[in-house]
Formats: C-alpha cells, sequence, structure tokens
C-alpha cells in the first residue's frame, strides 16, 4: 500500500522552491492548499486517512478505510457500524482494532443514533461523555480533550470543524438531508454559542463521499437540493453521460460551510469517492444497501 505522506512532503518542497525561498511557507500556502487526507499505515496496523489540523497539538482528524478488520463477506472487512446485520463480536474487534491503531482509549469514542437530521450535540462535561453516548443526533461539539467525537458513514459526508482559537471541535453527518439541512452550520452555531467560536477561524474538512461522478440523485433530492440552494443549485447538480442528476455534495457542504462564514481557503475538500473506491471504501450505493461503515473521527 502506498503512503502517502512522502508526496505531501515532496509536493511542499517542490513548492517551496518555486516561490521565493526568503518568504515563510505561511505565507506562500493557504490551509486548504497543503492540508489533504493522508493515507497512513504504521507497521501492523490498520491504514486510515488522516488530517491534522493546525500541526502539532491542534486537532486530529481521522477516516478509517475497510481494509484490515475481521468481518466477512459484504462487509469486509473493517465494518464499524453495528446496525448494519453484521455479527456483533466481529464489530466489537474492528472497534479495538481501530482504537488501538488511532492511539485512542475505547471509552473515548463518542457516536450517536444517527437519523439524517439537523441535531447537534454537545458534550460539554465528563459526566456528558458516558451520559449522551448513543443519543438522537447527526453532529457533536465539544471543548474537551481525549473526546473522540465519531460520526458512521458509507457514502455520506462527515464534516469536521475545528476552532483553533477557542480549542473547540464539531462533527456533523452530512447525506443530501444533512446537507441540505445544514447540519454542519448548526455545528457553528452551537461553537458559537457555548464557546465563543467565531466561523472565520475555524479550520474545516469533508471527508471521502459519493462523488459527483457517480452520485445519481432522483427528482426529489433535487428539488430540496434547489430549494436549499436557490441561484446556486445550477453549480451542485448536472446530468452526465445518462440522462440521470448527479449531485456535487461536496460542493453543497463547501457552500454551506462559507455561507456560515467559514473561509473557504480553510475548507479542505477530500477528492475521494467512495462509490468508486469500493476497493477501500465501504459503499451504501455501491452495494445496494448492505455494506459496512467508515469511522469519521475527530479528537483533541
Ligand atoms: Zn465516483
Amino acid at each position: 500500500m502506498e503512503v502517502g505522506e512522502p508526496d505531501v512532503r515532496y509536493r511542499l518542497e517542490k513548492m517551496f522552491k518555486q516561490e521565493a525561498c526568503e518568504r515563510s511557507l505561511t505565507s506562500i500556502l493557504v490551509w486548504s492548499d497543503y492540508m489533504e487526507f493522508i493515507l497512513r499505515q504504521q507497521q501492523g496496523k490498520l491504514p486510515y486517512l488522516y488530517l491534522p489540523f493546525h500541526g502539532k497539538g491542534g486537532a486530529r482528524a481521522f477516516f478509517t478505510t475497510r481494509l484490515g478488520g475481521v468481518s466477512r463477506g459484504c462487509y469486509s472487512s473493517l465494518n464499524l457500524g453495528y446496525h448494519t446485520g453484521d455479527q456483533t463480536d466481529a464489530v466489537t474487534v474492528n472497534r479495538r482494532l481501530a482504537a488501538q491503531t488511532l492511539g485512542i482509549n475505547d471509552e473515548r469514542f463518542v457516536t450517536v443514533d444517527q437519523v439524517h437530521g439537523d441535531r447537534v450535540l454537545a458534550i460539554e462535561s465528563e459526566r456528558d461523555v458516558v451520559a449522551k453516548k448513543g443519543s438522537m443526533a447527526d453532529a457533536m461539539v465539544t471543548h474537551l480533550q481525549d473526546v473522540a467525537l465519531t460520526i458512521l458513514c458509507a457514502d455520506c459526508q462527515a464534516v469536521y470543524i475545528y476552532d483553533p482559537l477557542q480549542r473547540v471541535i464539531a462533527v456533523a453527518h452530512a447525506g443530501w438531508r444533512g446537507t441540505v439541512t445544514r447540519v454542519a452550520a448548526n455545528c457553528l452555531q452551537v461553537m458559537a454559542h457555548l464557546y465563543g467560536s467565531r466561523p472565520r477561524d475555524c479550520r474545516t474538512a469533508l471527508s471521502p463521499a459519493a462523488g459527483f461522478c457517480c452520485y445519481e440523485v432522483g427528482e426529489s433530492v433535487c428539488a430540496a437540493v434547489k430549494e436549499a440552494f436557490p441561484g446556486l443549485w445550477q453549480g451542485l447538480l448536472a446530468k452526465k453521460d445518462t440522462d440521470r442528476w448527479h449531485f456535487n455534495i461536496s460542493q453543497a457542504n463547501s457552500l454551506v460551510l462559507q455561507d456560515a462564514g467559514v473561509i473557504k481557503e480553510n475548507i479542505c475538500i477530500s477528492k475521494l469517492c467512495t462509490i468508486c473506491r469500493q476497493d477501500i471504501f465501504f459503499s451504501h450505493r455501491g452495494s445496494k444497501g448492505a455494506t459496512g461503515r467508515m469511522a469519521a473521527v475527530l479528537v483533541q
């Protein structure tokens, strides 16, 4: 398996040489220029995608792949979702493997009962870490350290938000419903209300998801997108070679973040499509529903 990190280092070095060397790197590059999900695999551990927010000591964003677990068949192999029809024991082993690889204690993962809604759960105390696990919500916000906010997905997009000034993190589960109801903007509102976060200070990232290349949608989704993004939907929906509409979910979530005040240069968008790359990702669409789940994890 190819490890992406040296490649990024090479690109950075190349860019640095091309630009005037006396200028500092930070004055040449904007955040999203050099921030991208990197494939990592340490010896004997699982491969995963990684995004270090704001360098050392900042938040860490992870996105697991389907590789390296013990589940079989359509759940092969690193299925992290219990509500998929897979064997419970296998998912438990997979979650332990993922926790070990990411260096996070099992008990510090917080997941929610995802319902394609727009509700944001605030984890405001150590008590909440235990008490609010499994609550019905599609997004989470916390200022706590070592609390791994986790969204499970297979084609839906995970939105990661980090405020390096107030030291607050948030994740959101955004399928087409969460995107048109602006669940990511709700996170920013809760962050502002509880912690005084300003969207313009936030660094954000959009996970691998069903890509524009493959994400066919029907008339009802088109109608919802047109209603949610009046005047802008033409850039989000297009007919490809077939007669079906395709939806650009990454671009839509980027617009949601920008509308809420996030600076475009602070939005990192993964280019990986979960439907194209079923060799490394679970895809709900690609497998017609019977499949596993990846985890999008954000921790500081
Ligand atoms: Zn694709």
